[in-house]
Formats: C-alpha cells, structure tokens, sequence
C-alpha cells in the first residue's frame, strides 16, 4: 500500500508546482470562492492551500489519504468529467506518502486535522479551524533523496508553481487567488468574475488595457475570450491559453489557427498572448485520447480552427483601424 503510493507519487509529484496543481484542483471541486497558496522556498520546504470551500467530515478528513477514496467518482454524471478528472483519488495519498502533511478542514458540522509523516499517520483528531480547508506540506522529499536531487533552485521551482496559479486564475475569474512566495504577495485576484482584472493582476495595467475582447460563433461553437493586442505582446514563449468548456486543453491545430491569425502582426520573436474558451456540446469532444487530460479530439476539428482563426483575426484587424 504505502509502495504503490510511493510509486503514484512519481506520476503525481514529480515537483512542487505538481503538487500545488492538485492541491488547487481538489478547492475548485470543493467550491472554493478564495483560494490561498503560501509558498515557501519554492515549495521545497513548504505549500500551504487555504480555501474556503465545504471541507471535509471527520471520517474523510482521514480516508482522503487512502488510495482511490475518492468522493467524487459517484458525481460523475458524463465521460468528460470522468476523463478530466485525473488520477482519481491518487493526489493526497501520493503526496502524504513523500512529506509531511497537515490537514485542517471544516465542513460546518466537524473540525478536524490529521497529520501524515511520509505516509505514517501521526494523529487524527478534532479542532478549532475556519470552515474550509487548510493542506500544509512539508519538507518535500526528505526521504526520498533520489527524487529530492531532480529539484531544482526554489526561484525556478517557484516559477513554474506562479505559472500554474496563473493559469487557474485566469481560467477562473469566479474564484479569488492569492499566491505569496517567502511571505511576499507575487499577485492577488478579487474573483469578482471579471477576466480583464485578472490579466491586470498578472500582465500589469498596460497589458491588460490593450486587451482585445474576443467573441465568435457559429452553429456548433461558441468562442470568448481575450487577446493581447500585437504591439504590447511581452512573452517570449508561447503562451496561448485554450479552454474547452472551461478545462484547459492542448491542441496543435488549434494552437496553429491562433499563431496564424496573429502572424501578419507579430513583433519578431514575440509570441501571441490569449486566454480563449470554446463552448461546445460535449457530444463533439472526445476526450478519451491520453489519460494526462491535456489532449483532445474533436468531431468537426476543422470547422472550429476556421472560426478561431476568424475570430482572431477579425478582432485584430478591427483593432487596427
Ligand atoms: P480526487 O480529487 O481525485 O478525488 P484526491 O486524492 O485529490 O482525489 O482527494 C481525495 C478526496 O479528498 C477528494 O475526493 C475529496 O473528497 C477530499 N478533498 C481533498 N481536498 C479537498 C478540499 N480542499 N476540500 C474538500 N475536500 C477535499
Ligand atoms: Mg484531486
């Protein structure tokens, strides 16, 4: 049991931002409004998650930990939720099993915290704690020196951890985040559900101005979302953000019709800057590609990289004028 945890782990929690990924997920399924994360030397020394969704009862505050309980198998209602969902109750066993894990949740009836040492429960027992949850991880590795080597600098730890939380604000405007680093504020969200003050919070004032709003339809599909304008484009990596019903996706075609329609009006070596969700009935997406939940395949692919492309490249013509 503790060796096919042990073993989940390394798919799981390669490094810290992987572990923060799961952590955030499990708040979002908990109907978080706000979201904390306090990130310690990279996440190295320690990830703390405070959220103020519906917690847990005492029984489950101590079975969370144990391989496949999880609760949401019995929600899921359509394929899509069921192949989105990842690794179905693998996350916090996987991680208790390489550190030091506290819990502390409420679910406005019980108030308890556990606590897992590498696996070994230490405690479980009723206390005074707000209504949510509080996961705190600790010393990251310890005792398993050979996976504790392939870390690398809490700055560049840090930074790929500040890229997850981007992501999931920017996918989520309902929800507040909070992200720190050594006890500095990196950026905060109001999860007040509007995308422009996300983008604000993280491109600055001047970037999210020059957003251009996107909005574009046919029969099938529906495409929102937010373009940085050309000439304001900073990243110097690629960094398209595609949503299908809300789930981040990756997909070349789709990432392509994007490149192309920003082609004529790239700076050189800059990349496109855009947050875009296509909705859809679930009925043309499969899902059903690779289990990492990034892949996809759709039914009429062609017809929603035309009106993406479209989309885009009305929008920035009209822009232009
Ligand atoms: P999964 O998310 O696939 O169900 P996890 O190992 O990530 O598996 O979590 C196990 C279970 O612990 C979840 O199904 C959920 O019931 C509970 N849980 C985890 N995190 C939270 C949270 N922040 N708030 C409420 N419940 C949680
Ligand atoms: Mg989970």
């Amino acid at each position: 049991e503790h060796l096919s945890n042990m073993i989940a782990a390394g798919e799981v929690v390669e490094r810290p931002s992987g572990i923060v990924k799961e952590l955030v997920e499990n708040s979002i399924d908990a109907k978080a409004k706000h979201i904390e994360i306090q990130i310690l030397q990279g996440g190295i020394d320690c990830i703390t998650i405070i959220d103020d969704g519906c917690g847990m009862d005492a029984q489950d505050a101590t079975l969370a930990f144990e391989r496949h309980a999880t609760s949401k198998i019995q929600a899921v209602d359509d394929l899509w939720k069921i192949s989105t969902m990842g690794f179905r109750g693998e996350a916090l066993p996987s991680i208790a099993s390489v550190s030091q894990v506290t819990l502390r949740t409420n679910d406005g009836i019980d108030s308890s915290e556990v606590i897992i040492y590498y696996g070994t429960l230490k405690s479980a027992r009723p206390c005074g704690t707000p209504k949510g949850t509080m996961l705190e991880v600790r010393n990251l590795f310890q005792k398993t020196p050979a996976r504790f080597k392939h870390l690398k600098s809490p700055q560049y730890e840090f930074s790929l951890i500040s890229d997850v939380v981007q992501k999931f604000a920017i996918s989520h405007p309902n929800i507040g985040f909070e992200l720190s680093h050594d006890g500095r504020s990196v950026f905060k969200t109001k999860g007040n559900g509007n995308l422009r003050e996300v983008l604000m919070q993280i491109y600055g004032r001047d970037g999210a101005k020059t957003a251009i709003e996107l909005h574009g339809q046919d029969l099938d599909y529906t495409i929102r979302g937010y373009a940085l304008q050309p000439q304001f484009q900073r990243a110097t990596k690629y960094y398209v953000l595609l949503y299908i019903n809300g789930r981040m996706i990756r997909n070349y075609h789709l990432q392509k019709a994007v490149m192309d329609a920003y082609a004529p009006y790239m700076p050189k070596d800059r990349y496109p800057i855009a947050v875009i969700n296509m909705e859809m009935d679930a009925q043309l997406v499969d899902v059903n590609v690779h289990p990492s939940k990034w892949e996809i395949r759709l039914s009429k692919e062609k017809q929603l990289e035309k009106l993406l492309y479209q989309t885009i490249k009305a929008a920035l013509m009209q822009d232009m004028e």
